[in-house]
């Protein structure tokens, strides 16, 4: 069953086949750290983290590359407004650096909690200013830039097939209007390099042939993912948002940069995590951050197998109550793991066979995480399989979910129960077994289980 993934470009499943032979290079846009990431940007990298299992999984080598947007993204996709790290740096009243390298280590610490498997390259824009200063300087000896006031900009008139990926219409293009030298000459004309307004208040600004400022936000992933990656690669992925704008931009200055069509065979989008029905915002709520989930005493990994029960092509509802539904899934899913564990029944290979092919063939299905989730259940549940076989097939699925399901799991006893367990210990050895066992019983209501083996006493959430 070969590996079939949904491609943007052309709006249909298509067999995953590489550039070449089993490597696969794989491209995603990145976060900008100017914020804590919340709930709905992890459901995106979550999704790629997926892929990347897939692929491995159908012994695909992956390289996989991530942006970091630490400078040139503007609160406007337009090209206007403030750049989101400058504003940052201006509110928190302190230095760019300081603002990326914070949020970067909590995103850092977001993806160790999530299982989700770093990326091989974390390139960084503002360390990749010389690279995209070069591909300027390509564009514009192939004659696709122009300069006014405020930058240097790419002139989408200049290429028959600009917006193939969103299928934007032509008629769009003409639709710009050539005013002022200060304005661009088409609607959809961006800015590959920014001037910083005189007398400059930015941290961030570099010299360039044409003036000092900063990179347009498109320019960062072409001229980054061509560096690790080449001038032509495989998969690129992104919030559905990407489509119009930053990936549309991203193919038009790669394709006219590199001469290589398509810049990217495959483009893969995720789509939005969200709250009462709309996407998660600030004014819909929603944005909430691993840490916040764990101080309503979640795991991170419960909203990973949340996020299993939808492909990530179609959105996805969240809510307290869905996310309780989640931890206790996965709870009773362990529970069952740790009992089946130990089993020495003797294997029938050929059931372990059939079984790991037919879990292929669902993931293998454009990454259907639900399906493939309710079939672990239906393996788990079968009287045709025994315990071992059961193990094995978990273990095995478990590559994909990436839900440390053979883990035990690590739990933070607070100190209040733990002085009650020092006291039970104590009752115990002196043989007062009454309050012992009054001990556990308010330990219990308190949501804890105690479990006396010999190696002294066990403790778990209820
Ligand atoms: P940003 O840091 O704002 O550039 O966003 C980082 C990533 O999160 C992008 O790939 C977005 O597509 C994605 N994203 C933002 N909001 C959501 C959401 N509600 N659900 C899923 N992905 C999201
Ligand atoms: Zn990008």
């Amino acid at each position: 069953m070969p590996l079939r993934l949904y491609n943007t470009l052309s709006r249909k499943k298509e067999v995953f086949k590489p550039l070449k032979n089993k490597q696969v290079k794989l491209y995603t846009c990145g976060p900008t750290v100017y914020w804590y990431q919340h709930i709905g940007n992890l459901r995106m990298y979550l999704s790629w983290d997926i892929l990347k299992r897939v692929l491995k999984y159908n012994n695909f080598n992956v390289k996989h590359v991530m942006n970091i947007t630490d400078v040139g993204h503007l609160t406007s996709d337009a090209d206007t407004g403030e750049d989101k790290i400058e504003k940052a740096a201006k509110k928190e009243e302190k230095r760019a650096e300081d603002i990326v390298k914070y949020y970067l280590k909590v995103f850092k610490d977001d993806f160790k909690k999530l299982n989700i498997i770093e990326p091989d390259v974390w390139p960084r824009a503002s360390k990749h200013i010389k690279e995209q200063i070069n591909m300027i300087k390509i564009l514009e000896k192939k004659g696709f830039t122009y300069k006014i006031k405020d930058g240097i900009y790419f002139d989408t008139s200049k290429l028959k097939d600009y917006g193939k990926l969103a299928k934007l219409k032509k008629e769009g293009l003409k639709e710009g209007k050539r005013i002022d030298k200060g304005e661009k000459r088409n609607k959809t004309d961006f800015a590959l390099w920014k001037f910083s307004k005189q007398p400059s208040k930015r941290q961030q600004e570099w010299k360039s042939p044409w003036g000092i400022g900063y990179p347009g936000w498109h320019l960062e992933c072409s001229a980054m993912s061509s560096k690790y990656l080449g001038k032509q690669f495989d998969i690129h992925t992104g919030g559905q948002e990407h489509i119009p704008v930053h990936h549309t931009n991203e193919i038009a200055q790669s394709e006219s940069a590199f001469g290589k069509k398509p810049w990217v065979k495959y483009w893969m989008h995720g789509a939005w995590l969200l709250f009462k029905g709309e996407k998660v915002s600030k004014s819909k709520g929603g944005l909430y951050t691993i840490s916040e989930l764990e101080k309503k005493g979640f795991d991170a990994l419960d909203y990973r197998y949340f996020c299993l029960n939808k492909q990530y092509g179609k959105p996805l509802n969240f809510s307290l109550k869905n996310l309780e539904f989640a931890r206790n899934t996965r709870k009773r899913l362990k529970e069952i793991i740790s009992k089946i564990k130990n089993s020495r029944e003797k294997k029938n290979k050929k059931n372990v066979e059939a079984a790991k092919k037919q879990f292929l063939e669902i993931i293998n299905d454009d990454i259907n995480t639900p399906k493939a989730l309710s079939f672990l259940w239906d393996v788990l549940r079968s009287d045709k399989l025994n315990n071992a076989e059961k193990y094995e097939l978990v273990i095995e699925f478990d590559k994909i979910f990436g839900l440390d399901l053979d883990k035990e799991e690590k739990i933070s006893i607070p100190i209040e129960i733990k002085k009650l367990i020092a006291k039970r210990q104590t009752a115990r050895k002196n043989k007062d077994f009454t309050t012992a066992d009054k001990l556990r019983e308010k330990i219990k209501s308190k949501g804890y289980y105690i479990n006396d083996t010999e190696h002294g006493a066990k403790v778990r959430k209820l």
